[in-house]
């Protein structure tokens, strides 16, 4: 039978309440010493003390007493993230299906990314995802796969994970949350893959600190876009928001996977900048370091110089639409957005902006992912942990249940 430990049986609301924020700023900081704690969070050094008791009780934190002496008095203990629970990632592209496993304070600790001859369906994606998390979970014998979340290249209802659209898949009102959770018996929540990298990046990357801010991200299934308003991720009512990838910017241009005529994603895609120097499927790290040789090497004015300007006319109109609606304060590219950024001359950077309202893109700087290629997968895993953060002490029960429903082997 199992035991419940008492401090699981007194946890009250506020005490949970707590406990969650203790551990969100663990997390959020890959470590903190508890007179971090104590300051950030307002509460007395005992009632920090207790809470850092609980939660390493309950295998969410390791303490330490090797922190540097600064000032008088004894150094304050620091409190780190354990890596007893990992979070599943996963990521349904086009051309492959990654997958990662993600610690607590957002360290990728395993990580394959299975290449696919044609785009995925849901099944195929739930089948290869669940036993890919399974192979990497193996390896890990001593922590434990508590929850999982997906990024999706497409729109996704917040509320129960149903792909609405998900154009260049061409999944249109497939439930991909349900079947995943089903297929390796653990939570399961995903959401648009953009939305995450905005969140990862917040978190974690080049939006820490940002109160308004756009990001975009250029995959190989188009480009989206995520918003932070006041310091907030914007989703949007049901979770559709920041689509800028379906920006009208040519009246006159290319037809677009979503039906409509121009948008930003037909006049922009990666598999022509990844074309332009002789790549077919590369990923973000091997397309922008081809690209950024292929700019030295060649003369100005020829192939891949012409598709990086092309590329990049077409976005400063997309900018300067959202400029103008947001007066962001950073935007950070992401993906083959952010291998343009790098490619781009001093010139072409400030047109970027020179489009939108003077006044609107004063106060915006431009950036780029400083997450990389781990950026949907870290955002990912963000979706995950929410549920675990928010009550930690439930996944001490749910540890314990699936410990019960396991066939113990000695
Ligand atoms: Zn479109």
């Amino acid at each position: 039978m199992a035991t419940r430990r008492p401090t699981t049986m007194d946890a009250g609301a506020v005490r949970r309440r707590n406990l969650s924020a203790v551990l969100e700023l663990v997390h959020l900081r890959r470590g903190v010493t508890r007179a971090d704690l104590t300051r950030a969070l307002g509460l007395n050094r005992s009632t920090i003390g207790d809470l850092v008791a609980v939660l390493a009780e309950n295998g969410w934190v390791d303490e330490r007493d090797d922190a540097p002496r600064s000032g008088v008095g004894r150094p304050s203990p620091r409190v780190l993230p354990r890596d007893a629970r990992l979070v599943a990632a996963i990521n349904p592209e086009l051309d492959v299906i990654d997958v990662a496993l993600v610690s607590l304070g957002a360290e990728i600790v395993a990580r394959r990314r299975v290449p696919l001859s044609e785009p995925p369906t849901v099944a195929a994606t739930v089948e290869r995802a669940a036993r890919t998390v399974a192979e990497l979970a193996a390896d890990h014998p001593e922590s434990t796969v508590v929850a999982a979340g997906v990024a999706v290249p497409g729109l996704v209802r917040h509320e129960d994970g149903l792909v609405r659209l998900a154009p260049r898949l061409g999944w249109r009102e497939e439930p991909l949350a349900a079947p995943l959770a089903a297929a390796m018996g653990i939570p399961v929540a995903a959401a648009n893959d953009a939305h995450l990298g905005c969140r990862a990046e917040q978190s974690f990357g080049a939006g820490q600190g940002a109160r308004t801010m756009l990001y975009l991200n250029g995959g190989p299934s188009g480009i989206g876009g995520g918003l932070v308003v006041d310091g907030r991720p914007m989703d949007g009512a049901a979770g559709y928001a920041g689509e800028l990838g379906h920006a009208s910017v040519d009246p006159n241009g290319p037809l677009c996977a979503c039906g409509a005529i121009g948008c930003l994603e037909a006049l922009v895609p990666r598999a022509a900048l990844a074309a332009a120097v002789g790549l077919e499927h590369p990923d973000d790290d091997t397309l922008e370091s081809a690209l950024l040789t292929a700019i030295v090497a060649e003369d100005t004015g020829g192939p891949v110089h012409e598709e990086v300007a092309r590329q990049l006319r077409w976005l400063a109109i997309a900018l300067r639409g959202a400029v103008n609606l947001l007066n962001p304060e950073r935007i950070v590219l992401g993906g083959h957005l952010a291998a343009l950024w790098r490619a781009a001359d001093r010139d072409q950077r400030a047109s970027l902006l020179g489009q939108a309202l003077p006044v609107n893109a004063a106060d915006a700087t431009i950036e780029v992912a400083a997450l990389g290629g781990q950026r949907l997968l870290i955002g990912a895993a963000e979706l995950a942990w929410d549920g675990l953060i928010a009550d930690p002490l439930s996944a001490g029960e749910s540890d314990a249940a699936r410990a019960d429903a396991l066939p113990v082997v000695s």
